[in-house]
């Protein structure tokens, strides 16, 4: 394990993109110069956009878990016992009736009823046209669950009586040969979860509905395609007979026939299928397609019970970190027919543009079609703007209750609808997933449109979507010259670069081996979100704005490019064909998620221009909160684009990244290599112009605001290269024997460097080193100063374990100072704060005795979670995704603080220092500085400020200012 580690911490050439990746991964310091630094800089934007990804549906899924859990009952309620919960319940209703007789739930009800079913009966309420329908409670989900899978007691007679209900308010009969009910059975969870599971259609057909269905009608061939999407949907769905091997059947019946359109094939065609279907049911599940309605429900209803455990419903769940949820509701709902004929049609829509923000109605529909062939993306619907040629009157009442439905929510919504015969039904509203700069827009557009408050705003933005409007993005200069392959629709904002992944399994194990992929496929379903998830980007040949694809992309702020028809995709032959072109799984595509281009090769991305909405939700955001945000920063240009980020100093400047440089990296290694103190001493003096210089920048920089310089901190052995070739050549600039380097190394070399001579350890051994830091800190501040620049130096000393250390490098830190002020002749005040990180657990433990001689902590959580939990930042990786999908861990505490652990350290530390140091200021400088969840606590337990990589500071501006809002 320690070669590994030394392996790993190398600064050698080599080995140096690697220890960018793990730089930017873990946001260590070690082994980067200022080439790399740049290179980090650049792949901070590449983490934060996986980040984003990984964490970011955390966006709106994570948002509405969070809202949804904060507007009803706490997510503490949520996650009680069950025992608690079921008591606390019983009295509580198993089904919830919605509909024009009765509307037994309110939209407030989404633990319970789930977003659908709250929703359905919040427009029922309102007075919206909804089918009749019911909801069975995610209560009975649970009891599905806890009972080992056996239907709750009772439950069925419930929905009997419902659906007797149902019976009295439509006129039609459930299992009637010539008028029946046909039904819906939908899941729905608290959190919208898109896809995620399953729903059975026209539930309640059977041969003799058929029949008695097609002579009321006087339409044989309606009937017949109800009937065989029921049999393949209850068969695929609820009795897991694969969905292909019906599809082969409706393939052989086409090809027969001669036809290659579904609508294409008449009613004896569609009989045919059916008979088929009905074999293919009969083979796969051992009896016949059921033809007791009840039957049929009942399993339905167990399905979708069971689709709450389904494994790409645990996926979904563990990628947006929701949890806390009993189960799935169900719903079950008068069907209404889009596909009835030309005056018939289906359609989803958004409210606003859910890319953009801006408020325009922005939806899709087709004509004659099921709702699910919109979601599902497999035909390319119109534009909801070409429905007012196709039916005025709908298109006009549809336009009413959009702005009903905004008015009532005072939320951008998204919409199901359909068309039946000339009359619009609505069948599902919820709060509409939207990319970053679409929940700027809208919230800021909302204030002005005076349907919320600022403060409402602020609390609406997913502070981590914020990501998405800092990213760089491709520009018309960056792509001029770059072939545009095909153009497909703009389904989510961003830019990515990558190779061709045809399947969902594909993407996951190539982005596992380090590869940069784009999951390209005719549609994604929902079994695909692990492979879209890994992805940077996706890209589709069919599907519209609100495909599967779209859908889940937009959620997560992933770029993503649908319904680009032009290609031609064999996902067998890992290829696809544009024209007469063909691209491989080899070849490097880009896809811009902002214009639906699909480009050939690379292409450079570049920094956004930031929206006057974000300047204002950003001002609206400072005037609120009171915790300050710094950055991490060890460059001038790092400092800047921070401070352009709205940053108020540096919370953490790793010195060590100085010293890579190739001017100064001999001069480093001579002293390191150095045996006496005057050597060490003479090459520090080589060094100390280029620190004084560095300090200049960065305090020029920041003039005005507080820059902390921690002073040295990793294990000198990563100075030193290992290859027996490049300590020749280090021996050779130095002017020693290659024995000689190979030799230190070897004194140098440690078993575990993380617990090694590293920190205030390497200022105790070397004083010298400490002094010419300080040195140079002090010089540039007096330079600075003279120029009237108004550099505020704090000076950090790293992995302090005990007052001692402490005492002693302060002593020798101010001593330097004072001598510095005095060589120069500085007759203003030099008074430059001296702290400490706290970043081991025994320091915490001792903070109060430490903050006597401290006069500020900064929470070093990158070590502090390392070694409170005995886990090596280098190598968690080795356990950590076992460790998350088998839930021993709920997430990675690297990067969002363990509240229970090692948030204890912080909160001990912090009560302990301020209790003999009532001056003690506090931050914090590791990763979790930016993590929204983190900051929270970090507010909670009163730091002054968090300090995070420049990128994150919006985002930590945002979540500051959310933590006063409640
Ligand atoms: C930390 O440990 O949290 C920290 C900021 O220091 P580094 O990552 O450089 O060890
Ligand atoms: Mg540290």
């Amino acid at each position: 394990m320690s070669k590994k580690s030394t392996a790993r911490r190398r600064p050698a050439k080599k080995s140096a993109a690697r220890a960018t990746t793990r730089t930017t991964k873990k946001s260590s310091s070690r082994g980067a110069g200022k080439a790399t630094a740049r290179k980090v800089a650049r792949a901070s934007a590449a983490k934060t956009a996986k980040k984003t990804a990984k964490k970011t549906t955390k966006k709106t899924a994570k948002k509405t878990a969070t809202k949804t859990a904060k507007k009803q009952t706490t997510r503490k309620t949520a996650t009680k016992p069950a025992a608690r919960g079921a008591s606390r319940r019983s009295a509580e209703p198993a089904v919830f009736h919605f509909g024009r007789l009765r509307t037994d739930g309110t939209g407030t009800m989404k633990e319970l009823l789930g977003g659908k079913g709250a929703n359905l009966a919040e427009m029922s309420v309102i007075g919206l046209p909804v089918p009749p329908g019911f909801t069975i409670t995610t209560e009975q989900c649970r009891r599905y669950d806890e009972g080992g899978g056996v239907m709750p007691e009772g439950l069925m007679d419930h929905v009997r009586t419902h659906v007797a209900m149902l019976e009295r308010e439509t006129g039609k009969i459930f299992g009637d040969a010539s008028n029946p009910l046909l039904v819906s059975v939908r899941s729905g969870a608290a959190v919208s979860m898109p896809g995620m599971m399953d729903t059975v259609l026209n539930l309640g057909l059977t041969d003799r509905g058929v029949d008695g269905l097609a002579a009321a009608m006087g339409d044989e061939r309606f009937p017949l395609d109800a009937y065989r999407r029921l049999i393949n949907m209850f068969g695929d769905v609820v009795m897991g007979v694969p969905h292909h091997a019906f599809e082969a059947e409706f393939d052989r019946v086409k090809r027969a026939l001669g036809v290659t359109l579904d609508t294409e094939v008449p009613a004896a065609g569609l009989q045919q299928v059916v008979d088929a279907y009905k074999r293919v049911y009969r083979e796969h599940v051992g009896r016949p397609f059921p033809q007791d309605p009840y039957e049929q429900l009942q399993h339905a209803i167990e399905a979708v019970f069971r689709s709450w455990n389904a494994p790409r419903a645990i996926s979904y769940r563990r990628i947006n970190e929701i949890s806390g949820l009993v189960g799935t509701a169900v719903n079950v709902q008068t069907m209404v027919f889009g596909n009835l004929g030309d005056d018939s049609g289906t359609g989803v829509a958004f409210t606003r543009d859910p890319s953009t923000g801006r408020n325009v109605f922005y939806g899709e529909f087709l004509v004659n079609a099921q709702g699910e062939d919109v979601v599902a993306g497999i035909r390319t619907p119109r534009p909801v703007a070409e429905m007012k040629r196709w039916d005025a009157k709908a298109h006009r009442r549809l336009l009413e209750i959009k702005d009903l439905l905004e008015a009532h929510y005072r939320e951008m919504q998204d919409i199901e609808f359909t068309i039946e015969r000339g009359e619009l039904y609505m069948l599902q509203t919820r709060t509409g997933k939207r990319t970053g700069a679409a929940a700027v827009r809208i919230a800021v557009d909302m204030v002005e449109e005076k349907l919320i408050d600022r403060r409402e705003a602020l609390r609406r933005i997913p502070a981590e979507d914020l990501t998405q409007l800092l990213l760089p993005s491709f520009t018309a200069e960056s792509k001029q010259g770059v072939p545009v392959i095909a153009t497909g629709l703009p389904a989510s904002p961003g830019a990515a670069t990558g190779r061709p992944a045809f399947t969902a399994e594909e993407a996951v194990q190539r982005t596992q081996a380090g590869e940069q992929v784009l999951l390209v496929r005719n549609e994604t379903s929902p079994e695909d979100v692990d492979g879209m998830h890994h992805a940077v980007g996706i890209l589709t040949s069919t599907g519209g704005m609100t495909s599967h694809a779209a859908v889940v992309a937009r959620g997560w702020g992933k770029c993503c490019v649908v319904g680009a028809g032009a290609l031609s995709i064999d996902a067998k032959k890992r290829a696809f064909t544009v024209g007469s072109k063909r691209y491989t799984h080899k070849d490097l595509i880009s896809i811009d998620g902002s214009t639906g281009e699909v480009l050939e090769g690379e292409v450079e991305r570049r920094s956004p221009k930031l929206s006057g909405d974000f300047a204002t939700v950003m001002q609206w955001a400072d005037e609120v909160r009171t915790l300050r945000v710094r950055t991490n920063a060890d460059t001038p240009a790092d400092a800047k684009r921070a401070r352009d980020f709205g940053a108020e100093g540096i919370g953490l400047t790793r010195t060590e990244h100085m010293f890579f440089e190739p001017d100064r990296i001999t001069a480093m290694r001579r002293m390191i290599l150095a045996e006496s103190r005057p050597d060490r001493e003479a090459a520090l003096a080589e060094l100390l112009p280029f620190q004084r210089e560095d300090f200049v920048g960065i305090l020029t920089a920041m003039k005005g605001l507080p820059v902390t310089i921690r002073l040295l901190d990793p294990p000198l052995h990563e100075f030193l290269p290992h290859e027996a070739e490049a300590q020749r050549d280090v021996a050779k600039a130095i002017g020693t024997t290659p024995a000689k380097v190979k030799q230190r190394v070897r004194v140098l070399h440690e078993a575990n460097p993380m617990l090694g001579h590293r920190g205030c350890r390497l200022a105790i051994t070397y004083p010298e080193i400490l002094e010419m830091q300080v040195r140079a800190i002090a010089e540039a501040t007096i330079r600075c100063r003279t120029k009237r620049i108004d550099a505020r130096p704090e000076i950090m000393i790293p992995l302090t374990g005990t007052r001692r250390e402490m005492e002693i490098l302060r002593e020798r830190t101010l001593q330097t100072i004072a001598q510095v002020k005095a060589e120069a002749k500085f007759a203003g005040a030099l008074d430059i704060p001296v702290g400490t990180m706290i970043e081991i657990p025994r320091a915490a433990l001792v903070a109060d005795r430490i903050a006597e001689v401290a006069d500020f902590f900064s929470f070093g959580t990158n070590d502090l979670t390392q070694l409170s939990f005995g886990y090596s930042r280098d190598d968690v990786n080795g356990f950590l995704p076992d460790y998350l999908d088998q839930e021993v861990l709920e997430k990675d505490p690297f990067q969002s603080i363990d509240v229970e652990g090692t948030g204890q350290l912080v909160r001990i530390a912090s009560e302990r220092g301020r209790k003999t140091n009532r001056e003690l200021k506090l931050g914090i400088c590791g990763e979790h500085g930016g993590d929204p969840a983190s900051i929270r606590f970090f507010r909670e337990v009163g730091l002054d400020y968090v300090s995070c990589s420049p990128f994150r500071v919006p985002i930590a501006r945002l979540v500051a200012a959310q933590c006063e809002l409640g």
